[in-house]
């Protein structure tokens, strides 16, 4: 199983699942983070008089609302919404919105509490906070996705704010649907806010690099890793769960740097094509047709569509989930050891159980959890806002440079916190670690409010 959790950090774990029943991804969230924190207690006795850890793992506000619109037939239907605005110490909160049928408040208060610590690790201003709806884009009509998203900002308009909290996009929420919330949000307030959401369109306040900068990121950091191991990724096999945003630049990016990517999927099932996936066909049958990945086989016939498949039995030398959460299991993450795999880069959040994350540890292969290796997304919205608030737009090759330093800074205090701490090359501890403590000296000097 996971491995232990210190005794003083342990009654605040234990309080956490009483306050919170039933949100089990939250629970396995907050267990992640504090089975790294105990010494940092040694070293830091006064975050345990602060309370810090206890503090940390309590939202500063929690926001729930109805979300009523009318579909193309006529019928009223009503979701749930939600804006769990978890951490201001280092900034306005800072996050995603996700659309998605499996959204509840457990899913928002993992991907919130992630934030927190993902978002101090870019080392930029921004604290964090999460949302979204159970609402499923998912076979809507153009027209139910603009009503959907009107009604969402109708509730939302009043709790962000470029200096307050600044949402972005997350699964199922692109460029489209930040569009729909961005006019909505103009024409409730009678303010053109740039800064108050990120991943906008570029005519209209974007930055350049924002679209690609998850997966980018990912690569990058993956590259750090194994640049420490005197290796790159050059010629190597790649596989990349998931077809969306993130997966899409990930195969993109990895394909710069000379690897190949012959795997992805969608929640229907995973394409294998050995001469290395066809991006342009990918990116057709997802970001313009919005269409199943199954569709990739109706071109190139010589690839193989495996319906309901596992896409971690396919070999391969660097695994990067970019799907969703827990999506690599014990079993998966055994199998990709065997099978030869020598690095992971999460793209995704959480998308490895506990059982998996011990696997790759106890293996001793280059893993970089998500809260790292997934941070250039958010630290690209991150220099949106920079963006917004000089009233400039950047070239793409400065943002990109901007977005590689960002991810070998990461990448280092990851590392060098790590050794500090006695666990070298453990990026789980690393990232925890230095993600905390800087939230944790922002608190102490805050005092207790
Ligand atoms: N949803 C992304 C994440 O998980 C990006 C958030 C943002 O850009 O605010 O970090």
């Amino acid at each position: 199983m996971s491995p232990s959790i210190d005794e003083k950090v342990e009654p605040i774990y234990k309080e956490v699942l009483d306050r919170n029943p039933g949100e089990v991804e939250f629970h396995q969230a907050v267990r992640e983070v504090l089975e790294s924190l105990g010494p940092v207690l040694v070293k830091h006795p006064e975050y345990a008089d602060q309370r810090i850890i206890e503090r940390i793992c309590e939202p500063e506000r929690q926001i729930i609302f109805r979300i009523p619109w009318v579909d193309d037939n006529g019928t009223v239907q009503i979701n749930r919404g939600f804006r769990v605005e978890f951490n201001s110490s280092l900034g306005p909160y800072k996050g995603g919105l996700r659309f998605h049928p499996s959204v509840y408040l457990g899913i928002i208060k993992f991907l919130g509490f992630e934030q927190i610590f993902k978002n101090a690790l870019t080392g930029l201003p921004i604290g964090g906070g999460k949302g979204g709806s159970d609402f499923d884009p998912k076979g809507k009509s153009d027209g139910e996705v603009m009503r959907f998203c009107q009604s969402f900002m109708t509730e939302l308009y009043r709790h962000i704010g470029e200096h307050t909290d600044v949402p972005a996009g997350d699964i199922g929420v692109g460029g489209r649907e930040i569009g729909y919330m961005f006019g909505q949000y103009k024409r409730i307030t009678n303010r053109w806010e740039a800064g108050v959401l990120t991943g906008k369109g570029l005519d209209w306040g974007g930055s350049l690099v924002r679209t690609e900068a998850t997966g980018y990121g990912a690569v990058f950091f993956v590259d750090e890793m194994l640049k420490v191991r005197n290796d790159s990724f050059d010629g190597k096999t790649c596989v990349v769960s998931g077809s969306g945003n993130v997966s899409i630049y990930t195969m993109e990016k990895i394909a710069q740097l000379g690897g190949k990517t012959v795997a992805c999927s969608d929640s229907n099932g995973y394409i294998y094509d050995e001469k290395g996936i066809d991006l342009d066909l990918v990116k057709q049958i997802k970001e313009i047709e919005r269409r199943r990945i199954k569709h990739y086989t109706d071109v190139h016939k010589h690839a193989k569509y495996i319906s309901k498949g596992n896409i971690w039995e396919v070999p391969c030398q660097v695994a990067m989930p970019s799907a969703t959460q827990n999506e690599i299991n014990g079993k998966d993450a055994e199998l990709l050891v065997k099978n030869g795999c020598i690095a992971v880069g999460e793209g995704a959040n959480m998308p490895t159980t506990p059982e998996g994350v011990k696997v790759f540890l106890d293996a001793k292969i280059a893993y970089g959890p998500g809260k790292a290796a997934n941070a250039g997304g958010v630290a690209t919205s991150a220099l949106e806002m920079q963006q917004n608030a000089s009233r400039d737009s950047w070239t793409f090759d400065y943002t990109e440079d901007r977005l590689r330093q960002i991810m070998r800074n990461i990448h280092n205090t990851c590392y060098r916190t790590a050794e500090e701490y006695g666990a070298p090359g453990n990026y789980v501890t690393g990232a925890n670690i230095a993600g905390f403590i800087k939230v944790a000296e922002a608190m102490v000097a805050f005092g207790v409010i």
